[in-house]
């Protein structure tokens, strides 16, 4: 394992040590770094730079006079200039799979279909969203001799803040709608996923985008941190877990910045018995244990009913044990490795401490020991206090917590008894109890007979402690315009 990877870093030509990226060019080497590894053979792969405060500086300025120019190219530019980037990004389409793999340990088939994929989709999408937005007039009652009318205008300079499950996606997420809105970005991927954020930084470089338009700066939180309080930065985009989601949310609070945040999840999957029994086991499990169950929408609390409970839950058991737990380069591997030794120890603290409250693992439920990797296999349990961590509480690994119900009111009200409120999913074949459902899951995505899809047209995001602002569709462009209302008295 440790050679292929070795031979894949060396073929994909991963430098020493990367560089920020700021305004326009790649800076010297940095004097302070920090290693990063690979989750799969604990091997340094690269050195990340840690951003210093003149570095921080330099890149916001650089964001503010790109903004100003930017925020003038006619929508035409914008549209252009985002499909010269998805066309610098997939001159590398066959290396950005095997790039997450290493960087993050995402198995390359799963970046492929889905994070690779989604961040060149976005792009597009985006891209010709560029010159369709527009304003309106509005009827105006002052005077019939006037003109009332709203544009929809830039924000400004947004600093885009990701974590390392999906980092592909997320770059695509939040540079393409905030470029063709017209803001200039400043992307400060999570110090766990750099390598990727360097092969992104290389496409913008190559596809020639104005300086200061899309700049990476390397580090750890506290980059973040002082991005985030920087008075000329008018937004943040943030993704990562909820905890910080508040931090960040503080931290914005002295310049009273706009904040988006697509925080954490603890997403009921709920099973009644009229449902597609072999759709919903399939959908159940991968639901759950793609990513390694590091997904913010994972499906990590099963409620199914007592009718149907045991033979279901065997099924799932049955199937999650037929995925592969391995190197994630291998192209028949679906569960690599988590992100990092601490991650995985917090991980299995979950699963120890609801097995010490009296909770039965139907499989999986310790560390597998595949090589040096921080591997977890697909982990399944019963019998977990619904008022325990393990049950409240976002794991963000392979950890399905599967709860028996006997009614539909009984079912609903369990669901949304946590903080979060990201995503949801009703299997049934009742038309009527399942927009029922739909319509009482407090929840940004809920699902009818389907788990996991998200179309890019759609809107995706939080309710409660799973925050606010929305990812795709036309509101992902709204998060990065403001209306500015124009009354003319003729
Ligand atoms: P974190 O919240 O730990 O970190 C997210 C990003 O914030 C990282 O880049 C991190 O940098 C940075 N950061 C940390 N502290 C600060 C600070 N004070 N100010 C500014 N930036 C800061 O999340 P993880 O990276 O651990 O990712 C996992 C979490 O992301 C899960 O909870 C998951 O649910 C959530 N997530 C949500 C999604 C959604 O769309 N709703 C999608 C995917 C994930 P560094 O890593 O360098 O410390």
């Amino acid at each position: 394992m440790i050679e292929s990877h070795r031979e894949t870093i060396q073929e994909l030509g991963i430098p020493k040590a990367l560089r920020h990226y700021i305004a326009g060019g790649f800076r010297a080497e940095a004097k302070r770094t920090l290693p990063a590894v690979d989750p799969t053979t604990q091997e340094i792969i690269t050195e990340i730079p840690q951003a210093t405060e003149g570095e921080i500086e330099t890149a916001v300025q650089a964001a503010v006079k790109a903004q100003a120019e930017w925020s003038n190219a006619s929508p035409g530019r914008r549209r252009k200039t985002l499909l010269g980037l998805v066309e610098a990004l997939k001159k590398r389409e066959k290396d950005l799979p095997r790039i997450e793999a290493v960087d993050v340990g995402m198995p390359r088939v799963v970046s492929q279909q889905f994070s690779s994929r989604a961040m060149l989709r976005h792009l597009e999408y985006y891209a010709e969203w560029a010159d369709k937005v527009g304003g309106h007039l509005v009827p105006s009652g002052a005077s019939a001799e006037s003109l009332n009318y709203v544009v929809y205008e830039p924000v400004g300079v947004v600093v885009a803040i990701v974590p390392w499950n999906s980092p592909f996606l997320f770059f695509g997420s939040k540079v393409a709608p905030a470029l063709a809105a017209g803001c200039s970005i400043i992307l400060k991927p999570s110090e766990l996923a750099s390598v990727t954020a360097h092969t992104f930084a290389e496409a913008v470089h190559e596809a020639g985008l104005p300086a200061g338009l899309v700049q990476v700066l390397y580090g750890d939180g506290d980059v973040g941190r002082r991005l985030t309080l920087h008075p000329a930065v008018n937004k943040v985009a943030f993704t990562g877990g909820t905890g910080k989601g508040r931090d960040i949310m503080a931290q914005a609070s002295g310049t009273l910045k706009r904040v988006s945040l697509e925080l954490g999840g603890k997403s009921p999957n709920i099973v009644f018995e009229d449902a597609d029994l072999s759709r919903a086991t399939m959908m159940s499990t991968y639901g759950m244990f793609s990513l390694t169950g590091q997904a913010c929408v994972a499906a990590s609390r099963l409620f199914v009913h007592r009718n149907l409970a045991e033979g279901f839950v065997r099924g799932i058991v049955n199937f999650a044990q037929t995925l592969q737990v391995g190197d994630p380069l291998d192209g028949s591997v679906m569960l690599g490795p988590l992100i990092s030794n601490s991650h995985l120890e917090r991980v299995d603290s979950f699963v120890r401490d609801a097995k010490g409250q009296g909770a039965r693992v139907l499989c999986g439920g310790e560390p597998a020991r595949v090589g040096k990797g921080n591997f977890y296999p697909p982990t399944v349990l019963t019998g977990v206090d619904p008022k325990s961590r393990a049950a409240q509480e976002e794991i963000f690994g392979p950890v399905m917590c599967v709860f028996e119900f006997d009614t539909e009111e009984e079912v609903v009200a369990r669901a949304n008894e946590t903080i979060y409120g990201l995503g949801a999913a009703v299997w049934t074949k009742d038309i009527s109890r399942a927009l029922r459902v739909a319509a009482r899951l407090q929840a940004g995505t809920v699902w009818v007979n389907a788990y996991g899809t998200l179309p890019i047209q759609s809107p995706f995001g939080g309710y409660k402690q799973s925050g606010f602002g929305r990812d795709g569709g036309v509101e992902g462009i709204l998060e990065y315009l403001q209306p500015k209302n124009v009354f003319v008295q003729l």
